[in-house]
């Protein structure tokens, strides 16, 4: 019998028609890999070589890489982050809390680092710095984060996904 494997442990390749899949999926915590120029080819046999899921809006390379055993999502119905994230956690049970000390970062797939006001001093304004006391940094390309405005943004849509699946119903009940 196979293990229960952490569901972190999954890692993904992205098509390129799904950036915003890619950056999710990262900041969710998994090693995802993601090129704006790429061939059904050279995805299909990195996710081989890497052991990685491809996702794809696209059947073709769907109907390509499931006929050579890969694990391949298709998200070609799927038109928002919402519906993106409802289908990969019908297929992977995707994690859906986002940890930032366990994120990737969205744009380079770098592991973040939790990091004292005084690290950042320098890469972020003044008023940010004054506001947040907590931050993040990219160890790949230098990014720093922080649980910003748009981090409601983030945790609504998360929500709205939970919603969707039907998990969560304890916390919906207390809103
Ligand atoms: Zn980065």
């Amino acid at each position: 019998m196979l293990m229960p494997m952490s569901k972190r442990q999954l890692k993904f390749i992205v098509d390129s028609m799904l950036g915003d899949v890619a950056r999710w999926l990262r900041m969710l915590g998994y090693d995802t890999l993601y090129f704006k120029d790429i061939s059904d080819n050279q995805l299909i046999s990195i996710a081989k070589r890497d052991g990685r899921i491809l996702v794809t809006r696209d059947k073709t390379l769907f109907t390509k890489a499931k006929r050579k055993g890969l694990g391949v999502v298709y998200l070609g119905k799927a038109q928002d982050i919402i519906a993106r994230l409802t289908t990969l956690y019908k297929y992977h049970s995707i994690n859906l809390e986002i940890d930032p000390n366990r994120s990737r970062c969205p744009i380079c797939n770098g592991i973040l680092k939790h990091v004292e006001p005084w690290e950042v001093k320098g890469k972020v304004d003044n008023s940010i710095k004054e506001r947040y006391s907590e931050f993040w940094l990219c160890t790949k390309c230098g990014k720093v984060y922080w649980k910003g405005t748009h981090w409601i943004t983030i945790e609504k849509i998360l929500l709205e996904v939970k919603r969707r699946i039907g998990v969560d119903r304890e916390d919906l009940k207390e809103n």
